[in-house]
């Protein structure tokens, strides 16, 4: 399988050479040059389980540039937590997603991204430095993805006083070949600070750099792993629909092209936040990026979602697009309500993220009741303790995996916003 860039279809890319660009020169994103068709699985696939999904389907994008032996050990190393599928009321179902070492969906894309670096770079006598700035959530998947990969370092930027207790010790506390720098500014300046430091061809001849941005390919393949898997555990297989909390879009996008593969999904459901620049383009047919807007699910507030060109690279037209995908926004009131009322009546508790999945699936079923409803729960209630407890009254239990990071010590390395020193902590260390 070869990889083109949404601005060029003409110029293809190796999988390998996708994953270590991250992105085309040109600004595009790059997207596999035809998407496989997996119809093959249905039939049995109630008998199969996540890995056997999962290397079936990689097998299709990686076949080029990687023996089957490696990609069944990629798969063996990153795909090692499973989703359940829990109901809710009636004909809603939850997955759970939120089972891996960071307690969000991403560590799905991280640690099969982390896994595939390691292949590219074994052999090679340089070590491979990651940088990435982080807000919170991203970089604590990226570093455990990452976590004792042999051949490589993740160097984390991540603003002071700006991330939760719990995001703080889950980026610090790991130790070996992560490093975590506390930056004396914003997120914005944590990003500046790493975008310059790709940008210094100086540096970049001393220090072998990549980047672990959350639009890699990588990352998006093994999402469609969890739909497939979603699908084989359904009972009842009629009129499918699933609702996926969105922000940058990209589990949606790979909800799409798991459809476009063969798997037998009614329709999506976009599910946003207060940062509706999707569902206004739904309605309105043409899109525009908007501001971003501060709320409860933070990992959701982007104004300007990346993925919305893989996503109009497969549709072409909106149109063609509302046929399978719907998208609804739901503000910090109605997300804070949904989490009470289904502590009330089903004894769950929601995350804001995985809430909001749950009230555009609500409203589907309003008008498409006999459909058999999924929405992606996102992340564990506990990584946003301080949101949900004040809202709930409520103790909310912490898992093990959490309740052992809290223990852990801090060892973090405190910088200026100040290029000059960032650069002389790379060269002092990672040459
Ligand atoms: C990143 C994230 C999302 C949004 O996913 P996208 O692929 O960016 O749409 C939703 N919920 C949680 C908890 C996240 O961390």
């Amino acid at each position: 399988m070869k990889f083109y860039s949404t601005n060029n279809n003409m110029e293809k890319v190796s999988f390998k050479e996708a994953l270590t660009e991250g992105m085309p020169l040109d600004n595009g994103l790059y997207m596999p040059e035809f998407i496989p068709d997996h119809s093959k699985l249905i039939k049995g696939i109630s008998s199969l389980d996540i890995k056997d999904i999962s290397y079936v389907i990689a097998a299709s994008f990686l076949n080029q540039d990687f023996k089957n032996s490696d990609i069944e050990e990629i798969i063996d190393n990153s795909i090692t937590f499973d989703s359940p599928l829990i109901n809710i009321y009636n004909n809603i179902q939850i997955l759970e997603l939120f089972h891996g070492p960071t307690l969000a969906f991403k560590d799905f894309g991280a640690r099969f991204m982390a896994r595939t670096m390691e292949k590219v770079v074994a052999n090679k006598d340089r070590e491979l430095n990651i940088l990435v700035a982080t807000s919170g959530d991203t970089g604590s998947a990226v570093a455990n993805g990452f976590y004792n990969v042999e051949g490589i370092n993740v160097i984390i930027l991540y603003p002071s006083k700006k991330v939760s207790h719990i995001q703080e010790k889950q980026l610090t506390t790991l130790g070996n070949n992560i490093y975590a720098l506390e930056v004396d500014g914003s997120f914005d300046q944590c990003q500046a600070l790493v975008k310059k430091a790709f940008l210094d061809l100086s540096l970049k001849k001393k220090i072998n750099l990549s980047s672990a941005n959350s639009i890699n390919i990588a990352r998006l393949i093994p999402q469609t792993f969890y739909y497939f898997n979603a699908y084989s555990k359904i009972k009842d297989k009629s009129n499918v629909v699933i609702s996926v909390p969105s922000g940058n879009f990209g589990n949606v996008t790979a909800g799409l092209l798991s459809k476009k593969m063969g798997l037998p999904i009614e329709k999506f459901i976009a599910s946003t936040n207060s940062n509706k620049s999707v569902p206004d383009f739904i309605i309105n047919g043409v899109y525009e990026p908007y501001e971003t807007i501060q709320t409860i699910s933070n990992a959701m507030d982007v104004g300007n979602p990346s993925n919305i060109k893989r996503i109009l690279d497969i549709y072409k037209k909106s149109d063609n697009l509302k046929k399978d995908m719907l998208s609804w926004s739901y503000d910090d009131a109605q997300t804070i309500n949904a989490i009470r009322r289904i502590l009330k009546n089903n004894k769950y508790i929601l995350d804001p993220h995985s809430a909001v999945g749950l009230l555009g699936l609500e409203n589907y079923i309003k008008y498409n009741s006999n459909c058999n409803g999924v929405f992606l729960g996102t992340a564990h209630p506990s990584k946003f303790l301080d949101i949900i407890e004040t809202q709930i009254n409520e103790k909310i239990k912490i898992p093990n995996r959490l309740k052992d990071v809290l223990k852990k010590e801090k060892k973090s390395l405190f910088i200026k916003n100040d290029y000059q020193d960032f650069s002389n902590y790379l060269l002092e260390n990672f040459i």
